[in-house]
């Protein structure tokens, strides 16, 4: 099989580019997806090197290998039969980001790029940065001025990246970052600007279908800003059910802000075209991603939902923290709030009928709490609301 970027605009084949298509500017995707691999050995993500691009030199940190926590007092009080949570905060910069990034610095070295370039200010930028130094490779990050002094630029430049603060918001900084690309650096914005990154997260799927011995959840709910961990996982499960090896693959639920919530709104108008949005100020500052200017890259998103028989939908600030709270105090994981939007938006899944009472559903847990929380020492919620210019595409 063959990993070759194919434009979905004009559909012209791109083999040895890591953006978008050079002819039109369209978004590009890789065709065919390969059929799952016999696991090899080693530990973590490239024990699944059969099912990922292919890559000479295998840059790692230890990704992967994420434990699958059965919940069974969120399952008790969602009111469903199983809720199992995919701890990601516990890989090398604490979030799931360093799957797509120990793929995307291995191939940034295999094409000999002077270095690695991104737009974030989230866990995208700490990832991109400890494994470009792994690599040693420089790594240059935009963020908007607003952001560059907060914990996550911070925890960036201490593994080396220059941080480069651009004036305006995200967007401004992902154009920043785009223009270096014309000097060979390496893309590593966790959009779907680069067409290899989401296929990192086919590992999710993998190790769940595992994990669980080949008895997946029916409902998997990722927090998601333009959505290539779904996407990602989505196909790996589509493999996956495609050489016998799971039933079906699961329902995928996108859950976003209700601060920020271009595919959720998207979704609701029939998933034709996404509009960016207009955000205002959340908790859950990781996945919230206007998408101005990629509006496009969101339809392999609803496109990867509506195939799964999935949906989109948002959750209040509120919720957020309530989860938050609930993932730590009755099971003992600490997560950012982004990465407990999943769990907010269970209630209102089961209380509506779309998620039935003997559902077994997975849980996302995308990044750990270190970086950022909402929980306060005794127990209250702290409701500072930060500006959403910093997304980091969950
Ligand atoms: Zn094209």
């Amino acid at each position: 099989m063959e990993w070759i970027p194919v434009c979905r605009s004009c559909g012209q084949r791109n083999p040895g580019t890591w953006s978008r298509c050079p002819r039109c500017g369209g978004v590009q995707e890789l065709a065919p997806p390969p059929a799952p691999p016999s696991l090899e050995g080693g530990e973590g993500l490239w024990r699944f090197r059969a099912a990922l691009p292919p890559v000479r030199d295998e840059i790692t940190l230890g990704e992967g290998g994420t434990p699958l926590v059965r919940c069974e007092r969120l399952a008790a009080r969602a009111g469903v039969a199983e809720v199992l949570v995919k701890n990601e905060t516990v890989n090398p910069t604490l979030s799931f980001k360093d799957r797509a990034m120990a793929l995307g610095v291995s191939l940034a070295r295999d094409a000999g790029a002077p270095g690695v370039v991104a737009a974030s200010t989230g866990n995208t930028a700490v990832s991109a940065a400890a494994y470009a130094a792994r690599a040693g490779l420089p790594c240059r990050l935009y963020c908007a001025a607003g952001a560059a002094g907060t914990a996550k630029p911070r925890t960036a430049a201490a593994y080396g990246a220059h941080v480069e603060p651009v004036d305006g918001d995200f967007s401004s900084a992902h154009a920043a970052a785009a223009a270096l690309e014309a000097d060979g650096w390496f893309p590593l914005t966790t959009t779907f600007r680069n067409p290899y990154l989401a296929e990192a997260h086919r590992t999710v799927a993998l190790e769940l279908c595992e994990q669980t011995g080949g008895d997946v959840p029916g409902w998997v709910l990722v927090p998601v800003g333009a959505g290539p961990l779904l996407v990602g996982a989505h196909n790996g499960f589509r493999a996956l059910a495609a050489s016998g090896r799971i039933a079906r693959p699961p329902r995928m639920v996108a859950v976003q802000s209700d601060a920020c919530a271009p595919l959720v709104a998207a979704w609701r108008g029939g998933a034709r075209a996404v509009t960016a949005a207009d955000p205002r100020p959340t908790v859950a500052g990781a996945i919230a991603d206007p998408m101005r200017g990629y509006e496009d890259e969101g339809l392999l998103t609803l496109a990867a939902i509506r195939e799964s028989g999935g949906l989109a939908v948002s959750v209040p600030d509120d919720a957020v923290l309530d989860a938050v709270h609930d993932l730590s105090r009755l099971e003992g994981l600490l997560v950012e709030p982004a990465a407990a939007a999943p769990l907010a938006a269970l209630a209102d899944l089961v209380a509506s009928g779309t998620i039935p009472p003997d559902a077994r559903v997975a849980l996302l847990a995308t990044g750990h709490g270190a970086k950022e929380h909402g929980v306060k020492e005794h127990g209250a919620k702290e409701h500072g609301a930060k500006e959403p210019d910093h997304p980091t595409q969950g």
